[in-house]
């Protein structure tokens, strides 16, 4: 185990960044080599992957509804309606594919996420709230993202629905902005 702090310069901006004994301590935990990429590039890798905040006019693939989604028009996802999406009648297992030990694993990866349709939205458990996105348990929400009330309201009881209150949207958005 690595009892002192190193400094290594990042692969991809070059900067200098610090690597604390508790976070090799961490990396030994999950198994895992230390980073080559300063935290702030490896933010950007993991926000590149994951679109929070910016919303887009879509049609439903399935259905040809006119929707809200996280994925753009230009995007070659499959986007279905989020109650299409969350419904049983249709079959996830209709798009699988066999897996080819002779192609790489990430260009059949993306061959598969591209054709593998996607909720329009991510919200689970939600009423009314077609603009929020990464989010769970709410009512009546509007532009809310990477937000679950149970975080916020320990104790309260699963499944039950809330009202948001505006603090609610302040706080989440105050959280979002400095990341
Ligand atoms: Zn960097």
């Amino acid at each position: 185990m690595n009892m002192n702090s190193e400094t290594r310069n990042c692969q991809n901006c070059k900067n200098i960044f610090t690597i604390e004994p508790e976070d090799f301590l961490f990396y030994e935990k999950i198994k895992v080599p230390p980073p080559t990429f300063c935290p702030q590039c490896r933010m950007q890798r993991r926000m590149a992957f994951r679109n929070e905040r910016t919303l887009f006019r879509q049609k439903c693939a399935l259905t040809g509804k006119d929707i809200i989604s996280c994925f753009s028009p230009e995007s070659k996802m499959v986007v279905y309606d989020r109650d299409v999406w969350w419904k049983t009648d249709w079959d996830p297992l209709t798009v699988g594919v066999q897996y080819d030990f002779n192609i790489l694993f990430f260009l059949q990866f993306k061959k598969l996420m591209e054709r593998t349709p996607m909720p329009a939205v991510f919200s689970g458990r939600s009423e009314n709230s077609i603009y929020g996105n990464y989010i769970s348990d709410f009512k009546n929400a509007y532009l809310v993202s990477a937000s679950n009330l149970h975080v916020q309201f320990r104790g309260r009881e699963p499944g039950a629905w809330h009202q948001v209150p505006e603090y609610q949207f302040a706080l989440s958005w105050r959280c979002s902005v400095s990341e």
